[in-house]
């Protein structure tokens, strides 16, 4: 079932991207995080190029999209924004790998050595691209089926990363299970940063925990996240959507 919800309005939007802006640097004064420490990924899945623009205008360049067919229009039709960057945070499907590979400055959601691999060789093809910045996708719901032995199998798939000349890995992206309760969802952004940390004693050019969503980014801010991942705060509840 779909729910139909309103367009949103460009106005309301700005309005709520500003306030967010001040939400995160008022997060990170109450947790004595550095000003300026947490950057926004503006999530911008199902919304349109228009509202996407208007953003941009308002000063955001970092975007944030879930899924290639979706994204693919709005990438062509946002050229002219010259400082606009695409994030790529969804499912990766084997398919459509090459296509991340050669229109994205990043991929959040790297889970395998196959995907690294393939990201890496098709990067290598666009020769004019640098190499494509990526995380690691720690997702509370799914982590023990992904990573059994989650800080060895994370570290062996970083080193891994590390071995590729397309690539450069540069941290986590976290996906907590969804808790409304401020203290538990500390707990897992706490974990999370302990095994960054981990990461960094071996690989100490890591920059990016990119954690914190809507519902959640609080919790993140306090739990060391140098990234949160924004979409329904800024453009408001998307259609029928759980994802
Ligand atoms: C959709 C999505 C977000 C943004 O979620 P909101 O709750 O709308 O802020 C962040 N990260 C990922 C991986 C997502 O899929």
């Amino acid at each position: 079932m779909q729910f139909v919800m309103p367009a949103p309005n460009l106005l309301n939007c700005t309005q709520a991207f500003n306030n967010l802006c001040q939400q995160v640097r008022a997060c990170e004064l109450k947790y004595q995080r550095r000003l300026n420490s947490v950057n926004l990924l503006a999530v911008s899945k199902q919304q349109t190029a228009p509202l996407i623009e208007a953003i941009y205008q308002a000063g955001q360049h970092c975007f944030g999209e879930s899924y290639w067919q979706e994204a693919r229009a709005k990438i062509i039709a946002l050229q002219h924004c010259t400082s606009l960057e695409w994030h790529f945070i969804g499912n990766i499907q084997h398919n459509k790998i090459k296509h991340l590979a050669r229109n994205f400055a990043w991929v959040h959601s790297v889970t395998t050595t196959q995907i690294a691999a393939e990201l890496n060789k098709h990067r290598a093809l666009a020769v004019e691209l640098s190499p494509l910045n990526i995380c690691l996708e720690i997702n509370f719901a799914t982590v023990a089926q992904i990573f059994p032995h989650l800080d060895s199998d994370v570290l062996k798939l970083a080193n891994y990363c590390q071995t590729l000349p397309h690539l450069k890995l540069r941290g986590l992206m976290v996906i907590a299970n969804q808790t409304t309760n401020l203290p538990s969802q500390r707990a897992e952004f706490k974990q999370a940063n302990l095994l960054f940390n981990l990461l960094k004693l071996h690989h100490p050019a890591l920059d990016t925990l990119s954690m914190g969503m809507s519902a959640d980014f609080e919790a993140a801010i306090a739990e060391g996240s140098t990234m949160v991942r924004i979409g329904s705060a800024i453009f408001g509840r998307r259609n029928g959507s759980s994802s």
